[in-house]
């Protein structure tokens, strides 16, 4: 039975990639400052860990007999733009000591597998009509935010550690994830969680305030696909950072207008100052898609799937 570590398995994504991993009959351990919130792990064991120590790794990575086959390294200071552009020191501080250490201990154990979540936020600011980033278009690097130079020196020490101490490493970029237990309220939330908890909050007929002109430029990957992108990505034998994303590119208005739909309510939307990070973010996802991915779900099926769940997270809230 292969083994792995989930590092963030408190988290949206990592406790769905928790979830598939125990489908497909690994042992499984999840590490994370907290449990996820909204349903007990699937994992088999789980422990409270600050992985920004580097004895806090070292126990995460501990196993009674030998040493795990595979890390995936989904823990970061991480949240929607709100939190990007109001906590750089934070991301920049704790997300760097998580993956300094991770990365370094897991090389010193002895895993075979390591996975690390990288992200689009690598890659500069477009204009919306611009042709797809390819992968390489990273460099000359040119990241609109401190997170994304994070993400950028993290995979690189990880193919550092590739090349120089035998870990087999993987990376994925991926683009803005969404669906049902992610994080929905409290600053953290990303665009599709907060407008679905806007609309579920408001009255037929009310007003919702969305942040700028709603013309920023978006792709929007529904948790299971992603989830079936990390996995083929551990799998297969490709050694550079991979773009992980659907191409289904909509402006924040039109996100709005799905939402809307979706709660089969009417509204009015009020555009109010706030942090809306790029103008648009699109890459070339081929290289992914040679690999056999292929994103199954729309965004308006992924709302569909999503919204009934906020619209209970706010009920039970108000009760
Ligand atoms: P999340 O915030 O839901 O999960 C991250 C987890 O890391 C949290 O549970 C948090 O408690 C944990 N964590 C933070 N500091 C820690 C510490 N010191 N020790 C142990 N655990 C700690 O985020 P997510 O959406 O699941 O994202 C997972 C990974 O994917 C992150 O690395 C993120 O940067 C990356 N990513 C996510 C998206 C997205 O749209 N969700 C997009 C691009 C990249």
């Amino acid at each position: 039975m292969r083994k792995a570590l989930v590092c963030g398995a408190g988290g949206f994504i990592g406790s769905h990639l928790v979830k598939r991993l125990k489908q497909d009959g690994y042992w499984v351990r999840g590490a994370d400052l907290k449990r996820p919130e909204f349903a007990e792990t699937a994992a088999d064991e789980f422990r409270l860990l600050d992985l920004r120590q580097e004895e806090k790794c070292v126990a995460a990575l501990t196993v009674p007999d030998g040493s795990f086959d595979e890390v995936y390294q989904l823990a970061a200071d991480m949240g929607g733009m709100g939190f990007i552009e109001s906590s750089e020191c934070e991301i920049m501080h704790n997300s760097a000591l998580i993956n300094i250490h991770m990365i370094h201990s897991a090389a010193r154990m002895g895993v075979n597998r390591y996975f690390f979540s990288s992200s689009a936020c690598v890659y500069r600011d477009m204009r919306p009509d611009e042709p797809e980033l390819s992968e390489e278009e990273a460099y000359p690097a040119h990241p609109h935010n401190e997170y994304g130079w994070e993400k950028l020196y993290a995979e690189r020490m990880a193919q550092a550690y590739g090349r120089n101490q035998g870990l087999v490493v993987r990376i994925a970029r991926f683009q803005n994830s969404f669906g049902p237990e992610g994080t929905w309220r409290g600053g953290r939330e990303k665009a599709p969680a907060a407008i679905c908890r806007k609309l579920a909050e408001a009255r037929d007929g009310g007003t919702i305030e969305v942040w700028g002109d709603g013309s920023a430029m978006r792709a929007f990957t529904y948790i299971d696909d992603m989830v079936d992108g990390i996995c083929l990505l551990m799998d297969s034998n490709c050694g550079e950072p991979l773009n992980i994303g659907r191409r289904e590119y909509v402006s924040v208005n039109d996100l709005v207008r799905i939402v809307t739909e979706v709660a089969g309510k009417t509204i009015k939307i009020k555009h109010v100052e706030g942090p809306v990070g790029v103008r648009a973010r699109n890459f070339r996802v081929d290289k992914i898609e040679t690999l056999g991915w292929k994103s199954k779900v729309s965004l308006e099926e992924g709302i569909r799937r999503t919204y009934p769940w906020i619209l209970e997270q706010v009920q039970k809230a108000r009760i």
